[in-house]
């Protein structure tokens, strides 16, 4: 029987999940679908290929790592192209995410021997007749399962670095970009063709599930906060550890002494790249009163002057059709509220494309204040201060990232934003840099991807204590005399007695 396709949303065929342009509807992928005996086959599969690509030993890996970064760079075009054709996204920013994900392998790559690797650390007086060692040793399997909005660069935060800690990966791609997902595992292949080191498994999202029952030795989670409690009450049952990068609903801020021009320009890139479709891009802004109008102004300017369409346009289609109601949703709860559109509005929304729409005056309970609303959209809200536009900043239960816009302060109160990152004078920035930890706080997830935490929630730290002398003070045997314990006592007096 053959499906009718909407453009964008997967069927299954025949068991197979068939992926489609939500721009054109064209077909981009045909992946077959797993069931609960393919899953659990999958990763028995790599914990084979697990312990050998342990063995293999960390130059060898990097090694490995380096060519598959390589690969990736040379090949950038033709990726880009299946990027944008199965989710929607504009060949540039689908060029832009990809050299961001290469980044990433080549800094998990470099630094994955230096920080999990066996070192000696520091003992202390009280126990000074031992050595104290540290290593990162990897889980195994880690299961990582990844949305559709960064099919590339979300699964690569996690692929990457848990590779180069020494796992084996089995990932399971949105239903929205399998064959992007596959892509991936293809290439690796190409470099790593001995053993099935990373492999994918496909499907919708009882597929997920089943990795997390599947006995993976630790799951990597990135897509929404809903799932990622589903995901979490799943592993719970065998107590799998997780890493959960969720949902945002991040703020920008403008202060008073602000480059307006500079801010309008990450403003509008902040929100609008990708459609809106970022887990960590701006969808609520604060602006300070003496420069609340003039910034709107060079907002509203410059996301009027974007162009909106299939090919070469600033902004693509929404990927998931379904989210078209969510946003058109939030664009009415705005308007009923008070709020005005000043760019937009709920005619911006025309499937399966939505106009940038920049709302102003939206109460802070209403959704477009509230929840993640993933498209083209923003609100910019007038605040008296700085403290007042943190403290609306911090009242969501979210906390991935944030931006702030000025000189003096800026900084501060970038530390003072309850989230897990924030870009000073820019936008996004954070996620780049491959040698800073990306992930959230509340409702935004826990654990980190990206950098040197990022390459440690990869691997199990293990210690080890090595005896190098006699014990002064003995007092962990029962050979111990009275005499020994009043020694110890007074020892630890004059240590830390004052
Ligand atoms: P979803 O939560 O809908 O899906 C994420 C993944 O989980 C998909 O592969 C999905 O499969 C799978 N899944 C669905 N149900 C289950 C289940 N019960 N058990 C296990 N896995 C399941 O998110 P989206 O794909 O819609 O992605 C968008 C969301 O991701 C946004 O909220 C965004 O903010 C967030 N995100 C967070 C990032 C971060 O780093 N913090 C980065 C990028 C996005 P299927 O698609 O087949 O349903």
């Amino acid at each position: 029987m053959t499906a009718v396709h909407v453009p964008g949303t997967p069927v299954i065929e025949d068991g197979l999940l068939v992926s489609t342009s939500p721009a054109t509807g064209a077909e981009a992928g045909r992946l077959p679908v797993a069931g609960p005996q393919d899953v659990a086959a999958a990763v028995r599969r790599a914990r084979e290929a697990g312990a050998w690509w342990s063995g293999l030993g960390s130059a060898e890996r990097r090694r490995r790592l380096l060519r598959w970064r390589a690969l990736l760079a040379r090949r950038i075009d033709t990726l880009a192209e299946l990027v944008h054709t199965e989710g929607g996204k504009p060949v540039a920013d689908a060029v832009v995410e990809i050299v961001t994900a290469v980044e990433h392998v080549d800094w998990a790559a470099r630094n994955a021997a230096r920080v999990l690797g066996p070192r000696r650390v520091r003992s202390r007086l009280i126990l000074a007749e031992h050595s104290a060692h540290l290593e990162y040793q990897p889980y195994g399997v880690v299961g990582v399962i990844g949305p559709w909005n960064y099919p590339v660069f979300t699964p690569i935060g996690s692929v990457a670095y848990a590779l180069a800690a020494g796992n084996a990966v089995v990932l399971k791609p949105s239903e929205y970009t399998p064959a992007v997902g596959q892509w991936l595992v293809d290439s690796f292949a190409e470099v790593v063709p001995e053993q099935p080191v990373f492999t994918a498994v496909h499907g919708l999202g009882d597929v997920g599930a089943a990795l997390c029952r599947s006995g993976v030795d630790k799951l990597a989670f990135t897509g929404s906060t809903a799932t990622a409690k589903k995901v979490m009450a799943a592993c719970a049952e065998s107590l799998t550890p997780v890493l959960l990068e969720a949902g945002g609903k991040d703020a920008m801020i403008v202060d008073s002494d602000a480059d307006l021009d500079a801010a309008a320009e990450a403003c509008v890139w902040g929100a609008m790249t990708n459609a809106g479709q970022t887990c960590i891009g701006i969808e609520r802004v604060y602006a300070v009163e003496p420069v609340f109008d003039a910034f709107v102004a060079k907002v509203v300017q410059r996301a009027g002057r974007l162009t909106v369409g299939a090919d070469d346009s600033d902004v693509g289609p929404i990927t998931m059709p379904s989210q078209l109601d969510v946003i058109r949703r939030h664009i009415d709860d705005a308007l009923a509220r008070g709020g005005r559109a000043v760019l937009g509005g709920p005619e911006a929304v025309r499937p399966p494309y939505v106009h940038p729409t920049v709302l102003v005056d939206v109460p802070e309970d209403s959704v477009a204040v509230r929840e993640e609303t993933f498209g083209p959209t923003l609100t910019v809200t007038r605040v008296r201060d700085a403290d007042e536009a943190v403290r609306r900043a911090n009242a969501l239960s979210y906390g991935l990232g944030g931006s702030v816009f000025g000189r003096r302060q800026a900084v501060a109160i970038a530390r003072r934003l309850r989230s897990g990152m924030a870009s000073v004078n820019s936008a996004l920035t954070f996620a780049g840099m491959s040698t800073l930890p990306f992930g959230g706080v509340g409702e935004s997830g826990f654990g980190r991807i990206h950098g040197e935490d990022g390459l440690r929630e990869f691997g199990r730290a293990k210690a080890i204590t090595r005896r190098r002398a006699r014990s002064l003070l003995p007092s962990t045997t029962f050979d111990r005399t009275p005499a020994d314990v009043a020694r110890l006592v007074k020892a630890v007096r004059a240590m830390y007695g004052r």
